[in-house]
């Protein structure tokens, strides 16, 4: 039963009330999704143009497109399909077809370099992708997939290498009759990129049962379950490409019958806007735009809103109670998880909950955790901290392609999801995120691996070697900050070393705080000291 701490085993069982998830072993989360019935009539709104999107077409419109894959582009389960594209009414719609299809769907932030998606493409091998017209340059040329354009028709000058618009696909007659490959919930629905705990970015597979599950329990922790009336409208600014956006809001929250307001990105006066304009209830963000919000000298004014729900990274004291002060009328919720856990860990489900200043919230329904000594590997009880372990249905099958990033990340046997992140769980079951163990930088949310800058700044000729850490910062949480040593008789300053980083990362990646030092302290066998260098960069503050 859900009961809390049992000292005999050492773990921790979820307060909340086990979620009933389907048994049916051959289900895929698009049929799940699409089978629920609900009253809602508007799925999607594109906040700029105004245009809607209505349930029967949504779902008309992911038909034709999984038929035309499947007929027209040969997409076969198993195989992967990148979708390189902001936040859009097209996301959704491809996002569904492919996962119906028992194809592999992978994103990845549009703001990469052409460099950084041509990495992510030759790890995942995908044989189609979609990409809107201003993303398509950034694919290789030396690839050869087609393309989708994300647009409504063509233009004279546009890339050789598309194929169809998406226009053009869901326009087709779906073929009713086509032979569909049964698809299993242990099949692979989705590839998103996470750094995990070391290293970089690494492929998250997660299965139709990952995204099943995390739908249900986010539809029983908004009480939107089957035939519940309260139907929300939802602003979608958080990204799509990542699980905040794709698990929570490209599917899960279309399972309800509830309407997804799509911002392609975020702007703080065009968010304002639409929650006016479409009278949204229910918006979802990361802490950084609270901030924002919260740092404008007039309260701004929000409407019919009554919930603001903030996960992907730690939220202040302060915020909370700003927020609070300045939007009495809006409830604020936390949410707590992972790439590698669908999304899914803890969360606060009331105002009433958030109180409890500083918590990330109860564990998510059907979860077990364990908090474990980082030194010694010993389980903990309440109130105790150290790494957070959690299991349960959302946890991922492991790193693509990679076994030995999969077994520092997940000890298979038990099914335990190493965090990285340093918690304690309270007595009432409460858990609390103290800090990260693991190297991750998290900048307005988005995820910075310090490897990669790391191997990037050893490129260049006057370094011989670098560490970089997370710095904190009131607006945007955390930036990357190098520490680098230089070579001998070389001369390369601060600046020097920041566009020499920023000419070859997304903006979100940029170093923008260098620090030069004669060695880059590490232990015995060569690990980057890392807490060493935050303690000595934020001495000072
Ligand atoms: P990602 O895979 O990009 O979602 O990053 C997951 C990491 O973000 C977690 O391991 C935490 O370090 C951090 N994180 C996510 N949500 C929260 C939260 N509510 N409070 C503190 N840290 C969070």
């Amino acid at each position: 039963p859900w009961s809390g701490f049992c000292p005999s085993n050492s773990i921790f069982y979820s307060k909340r009330k086990p979620v009933p998830l389907p048994s049916d072993p051959h289900l895929d989360v698009t049929t799940f999704l699409s089978s629920r019935r609900h009253s809602g009539t508007t799925a999607l709104i594109d906040a700029a143009s105004g245009r809607r999107v209505s349930f029967p077409t949504l779902w008309r419109s992911v038909s034709a497109l999984a038929s035309a894959l499947s007929s027209r582009l040969s997409v076969r389960k198993g195989q992967v399909v990148l979708l390189l594209s902001p936040n859009s009414i097209h996301f959704p719609v491809v996002s569904l077809a492919v996962m119906s299809l028992g194809a592999v769907l992978t994103t990845t932030n549009p703001l990469n370099t052409p460099q950084e998606i041509a990495k992510q493409i030759s790890d995942s091998d995908p044989i189609l992708a979609f990409a809107t017209r201003p993303f398509v340059g950034k694919l290789p040329r030396d690839r050869d997939f087609p393309i989708v354009l994300l647009e409504d028709c063509r233009i004279s000058g546009d890339d050789g290498r598309i194929r169809y618009t998406i226009e053009e696909l869901t326009a087709m007659e779906p073929d009713l009759r086509r032979r569909r490959e049964l698809v299993s919930q242990d099949d692979t629905a989705t590839l998103l990129y996470s750094s995990g705990t070391t290293g970089t970015s690494k492929g998250v597979v997660a299965t139709h049962r990952n995204m099943i599950s995390m739908v249900q329990m986010i539809l029983n922790r908004l009480k939107l379950e089957e035939g519940g009336s309260a139907l929300e409208t939802f602003i979608c600014t958080v990204p799509m490409f990542h699980i905040y956006g794709l698990a929570a809001f490209a599917t899960g929250l279309l399972g309800a019958g509830s309407t997804v307001v799509i911002l392609s990105r975020f702007e703080l006066g065009e968010m304002i806007r639409s929650i006016g304009e479409y009278g949204a209830t229910y918006l979802p963000l990361v802490p950084p735009i609270l901030v924002a919000m919260l740092n404008q000298a007039a309260p701004l004014p929000l409407g019919r809103l009554r919930r603001v729900l903030s996960g992907g990274a730690p939220l202040g004291r302060e915020v909370i109670e700003g927020f609070r002060e300045k939007y009495p009328a809006v409830e604020i919720l936390q949410s707590y998880g992972l790439t590698e856990s669908t999304g899914m860990g803890a969360s606060t489900d009331s105002a009433e909950e958030s109180r409890r200043y500083g918590t990330a919230g109860l564990l998510s329904p059907n979860t077990e955790a364990r908090i474990v000594d980082p030194d010694t590997g010993m389980s903990l009880p309440v109130n105790r901290t150290g790494e957070l372990w959690i299991r349960g249905p959302f946890v991922m099958k492991g790193y693509f392609k990679n076994p030995e990033a999969t077994s520092t990340m997940l000890d298979s046997k038990e099914g335990w999801l190493r965090t990285g992140d340093l918690c304690y769980i309270d007595e009432d079951g409460y858990l609390f995120v103290v800090d990260r163990l693991k190297e991750l930088i998290k900048y307005k949310g988005y995820q910075v691996a310090p490897a990669e800058l790391e191997a990037l700044l050893l490129t260049h000729p006057a370094i011989t070697d670098a560490a970089v850490i997370p710095f904190p910062d009131k607006e945007v949480g955390q930036y990357p900050m190098a520490y680098v040593v230089r070579k001998a008789g070389r001369h390369l300053s601060k600046t020097g070393v920041m566009e020499f980083v920023a000419k070859q990362v997304a903006p979100y990646k940029r170093i923008r705080k260098v620090a030069f030092v004669s060695a880059i302290p590490k232990n015995p066998s060569g690990k980057i000291l890392r807490k060493d260098l935050i303690k000595l960069a934020t001495s000072k503050l």
